[in-house]
């Protein structure tokens, strides 16, 4: 890195990564699969249900399916297909058959309320939504809806009669691949567009800097909606791997360990409580976990003390944490052996990625061991939350670095350390809770005042919402109540889980709520149960 600018800079651009204006291949990721190391081996596996599909198999499923999405739905170049499903064989299929048609992956949480899903399909504009039985009825009427557990859907993957009728589709880098649903540093959930140039310079990264050998296994226990499972489904298909899926947030350790066991996988894709788990000497008990090379952490900050438990646990596994975020893509890595003793680091800058440390007040850029907020920069980089000019003019410089909202700093050895997270963001599990979006619903109570949700540190979640509340007087709303009122209206992992009653909300000259304020307030409270 440059000393000097105080930037620091991993800009590696390879041939896969050609310049924007460059047309990209309608099939570009389609393609990578003919360059699979071995194509008899399973591309997916789908370890809830048993079904697998080999790599010929899964070219010839996405070519189908994007032929019969032109064919049978219109779909085309910017057209919007918002998918409601857990984790199962046919996403990885959707995503890159919608990929090589131009249209765009917006998949979100099928965890979330009608009303959640109302307002990330206002969001993102879909023309077609694509669930399953279990999921479809919580989608609005009005969008036209495909069932991927369907004889129709199915069909759809095999049915090549269509592809010669149908021409394909200019697709370019700058358009948009996928929309994401995010919070991002501020307020409620947005929606985040990313680029195929944002894939293709992550996958560009992973690319560079695989392993040769034989084929890996890997396992993802992590959604698919979110960016992190969404990045590693792409990276499996990319780098010939086999991938082995699981119900995305939705099957316990147990299960996944022992599926783990059972497909001799050698990666491990998870967020943070999955490593605290596997750190516990009752879990994976009698498991012959003996393939297992490498478990990858990363969507929330993992405890050195959790780490260092996994270590001593499963000493022959490499523990590699990865830090990104749903804007910016994967920033930071901390890979091999000889990083492991960097536990606390949140690694190394990716391939593509340029970084500086800023002063959160003055705005300059900061030097080696000082803490200020990390801005990005780079290909990978989302174009920007869609149609919302005020939060893009908030979260982009002038010059085009993203503001991740981290408080960081960099040590001499360019390794990456998280101390603080500036933004509002909550992190359950890994999963997103926006703040703002809980305060609304305590608002909307006549017994409160006002209300104001932070995080609350918890050992396996990681974070739980906390909420400051003043109620009014008199008021006998108890801490039971508020609890059940939210937990009505929002999805199970955006719960209230625990209350303070206050006085005031502290709040600063120009009215903000002072959330680090209220945070070690929270600290100051009875531990959490
Ligand atoms: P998301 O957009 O849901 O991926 O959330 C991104 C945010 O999660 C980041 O800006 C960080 O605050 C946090 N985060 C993600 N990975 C890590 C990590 N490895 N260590 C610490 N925080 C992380």
């Amino acid at each position: 890195f440059d000393g000097v600018t105080k930037t620091f800079c991993s800009l590696r651009p390879t041939a896969a990564m050609p310049s924007p204006s460059v047309p990209l291949s309608a099939a570009y990721y389609a393609e990578s699969l003919l360059h699979s190391p071995l194509p008899s081996h399973p591309a997916i596996l789908d370890a809830t249900t048993g079904a697998a599909v080999s790599f010929p198999d899964l070219l010839s499923q996405i070519r189908s399916l994007a032929a019969s999405l032109r064919a049978h739905l219109g779909l085309s170049n910017g057209h919007v297909a918002f998918i409601l499903s857990p984790n199962r064989l046919e996403i990885p299929v959707l995503y890159l058959a919608l990929f090589s048609i131009g249209a765009v992956a917006a998949p979100a949480n099928p965890a979330s309320t009608p009303s959640e899903i109302a307002s990330l399909v206002r969001l993102s504009k879909p023309t077609v939504a694509f669930a399953v039985s279990s999921t479809a009825a919580a989608l609005p009427r009005h969008l036209p809806t495909l069932l991927l557990d369907s004889l129709e859907f199915h069909s759809f993957l095999t049915s090549n009669a269509a592809s010669a009728a149908v021409p394909a589709a200019e697709v370019r880098q700058p358009d948009v691949a996928a929309i994401l649903f995010s919070s991002g540093t501020t307020g409620r959930v947005k929606a985040a567009a990313l680029t195929h140039r944002s894939f293709i310079a992550m996958m560009a990264g992973f690319y560079a800097a695989r392993r040769e050998g034989r084929p890996e296994v890997k396992l993802l226990t992590a959604p698919m909606f979110h960016t992190m499972g969404f990045v590693v489904a792409l990276k499996g298909v990319v780098l010939g791997a086999t991938m082995v899926l699981m119900g995305g947030g939705r099957a316990g350790v147990a299960e996944m360990l022992r599926a783990a066991e059972q497909h001799r996988v050698t990666e491990i894709t998870a967020a943070p409580p999955v490593v605290v788990a596997m750190g516990r000497p009752e879990v994976a008990a009698g498991l012959d976990l003996s393939a297992l090379e490498r478990v990858v952490c990363g969507g929330a900050p993992l405890h050195p003390a959790a780490a260092e438990r996994f270590m001593a646990r499963f000493p022959r596994v490499e523990l590699s944490q990865g830090y990104g975020s749903t804007e910016a893509g994967g920033i930071s890595i901390l890979v091999g052996p000889d990083e492991c003793c960097h536990v606390r680091s949140a690694g190394r800058l990716s391939s593509n990625v340029e970084a500086k440390i800023v002063d959160t007040v003055t705005g300059e850029a900061l030097s080696v061991a000082q803490e200020g907020e990390l801005w990005v920069r780079g290909p990978a980089i989302m174009k920007g939350y869609v149609g919302d000019d005020e939060a893009n003019a908030s979260i982009f410089s002038s010059d085009g670095w993203l503001k991740t909202g981290d408080l960081c700093y960099f040590d001499h050895d360019g390794f990456l350390y998280i101390v603080d997270r500036l933004k509002e963001l909550i992190k359950y599990k890994a999963y997103q809770v926006p703040p703002a979006e809980l305060e609304l619903l305590l608002q909307s109570l006549p017994e409160i005042v006002e209300a104001a949700v932070v995080p609350y540190p918890h050992e396996e979640a990681g974070q739980i919402p906390m909420a400051f509340v003043v109620r009014q007087p008199g008021s006998n709303l108890s801490e039971a109540e508020i609890i059940d009122f939210v937990a009505k209206k929002v999805a199970p992992y955006k719960k209230i889980r625990k209350v303070a009653f206050v006085d005031s909300i502290p709040k600063s000259a120009a009215g903000k709520i002072l959330r680090r304020e209220l945070r070690k307030l929270a600290l100051s409270t009875s531990k959490c149960k």
